[in-house]
């Protein structure tokens, strides 16, 4: 495994769907490659941070969400029109 295969794996990794194969040799390559250890580090530090925003809006109204899915449905509509 080389860098950018390892930083392929980084997403899964983080969500725990890496099959223990592939995280295997995820680990194998991180014990030897500090550059990927530091990267793996910013990549978790911004994942926990962007979930930790996530939480923290779920308490929230979001009438953002429903008011874009219904432009995506009524441009659709519009497009079928034709
Ligand atoms: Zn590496």
């Amino acid at each position: 495994m080389n860098c950018k295969e390892a930083i392929d794996f980084l997403g899964d990794y983080l969500d725990g769907a890496l099959p223990w194969r592939a995280w295997l040799v995820f680990h194998w390559h991180l014990a030897f490659c500090r550059d990927c250890r530091r990267y793996l580090a910013s990549y978790a530090t911004t994942v926990r941070q962007a979930q930790a925003l996530r939480s923290e809006q779920a308490g929230e109204a979001q009438p953002v969400p429903a008011e874009l899915l219904r432009a995506i449905l009524a441009a659709r509509r519009g497009r079928q029109d034709h």
